[in-house]
């Protein structure tokens, strides 16, 4: 992965929630994380493979090639003051690659976001990646670092730093998502040390993104184990509670 080529496992078009306007998000492959709950089990490993069906996962693309594509939906990123959103996986893995598809984007006036986990190099990301975004979407996961490490596989030591760091570096909206993840990251402990952490960084919003159980099936596709089953939605209720935990007089 020297930038030459990235490694796509998917491009959605026609995204609404994953920035504004109309976008196309692309979905870079490999993560250095492990979450239990993760919805894009396919994304994680940094190579091409091949499901119990024998779908293969995973293209190469050189810059010209994607951007080939992308520029396909130019004109409804203009008229739906969309653009183009890198996703994962965890796509500041790819930062070589990531970075020159953001340049690319920009020479051609499309408004580029991303959706990152935080872990990543922060000064490579700062003079990399920071300079051509328009938007950040950050995961705020877990705040205890054993709990990060057992959930996630690593800390969560490197990704609130590099928030922090974030907040002050950066130029363009940080937006700080939080998925609720029953019984691991949706408890009220977690949920109020992310408020407090929030809170002392001067960020008065963020989103919340209620647990989906459609992921499962996807690692049995890929012959992975299930470390972690919830079935069902969120409730209105549960979703209630732990906007709650966000509000200072609960
Ligand atoms: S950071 Fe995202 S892509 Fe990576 S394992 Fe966690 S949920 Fe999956």
């Amino acid at each position: 992965m020297n930038g030459e080529k990235g490694l796509v496992f998917d491009i959605k078009r026609d995204c609404s929630e994953d920035g504004p306007g109309i976008r196309t998000t692309v979905f870079l492959k490999g993560c250095p994380l492990s979450c239990v709950w993760c919805q894009n089990p396919e994304g994680r490993a940094v190579k091409p493979e091949t499901d119990i069906h024998g779908t293969h996962i995973g293209t190469w693309y050189t810059v010209d090639e994607l951007m080939y594509r992308l520029l396909q939906d130019k004109p409804i990123f203009t008229t739906s003051g969309g653009g183009v959103t890198l996703s994962g996986g965890e796509a500041t893995l790819q930062m070589g690659f990531a970075s020159n598809l953001l340049q690319a984007l920009k020479r051609e006036g499309i408004h580029t976001a991303i959706e990152t986990s935080g872990f990543f190099d922060y000064g490579r990301f700062k003079n990399e990646m920071l300079p051509w975004l328009d938007l950040i979407y950050y995961d705020i996961k877990l705040m205890d670092e054993a709990a990060s490490q057992q959930y996630c596989g690593h800390s969560s030591k490197r990704m609130l730093d590099n928030f922090s760091r974030l907040l002050k570096d950066a130029r363009i909206p940080v937006i700080p998502r939080i998925p609720l993840i029953p019984g691991i990251t949706a408890t009220e402990d977690n949920l109020r040390a992310i408020a407090a952490f929030l809170d002392q960084q001067g960020i008065k919003s963020c989103a919340l993104m209620p647990y989906n159980p459609l992921w499962s099936d996807k690692l049995k596709q890929l012959g992975l184990p299930v470390l972690y089953e919830h079935k069902g939605f969120m409730t209105p209720a549960e979703q209630k509670t732990c906007i709650g935990y966000f509000t200072k007089s609960n």
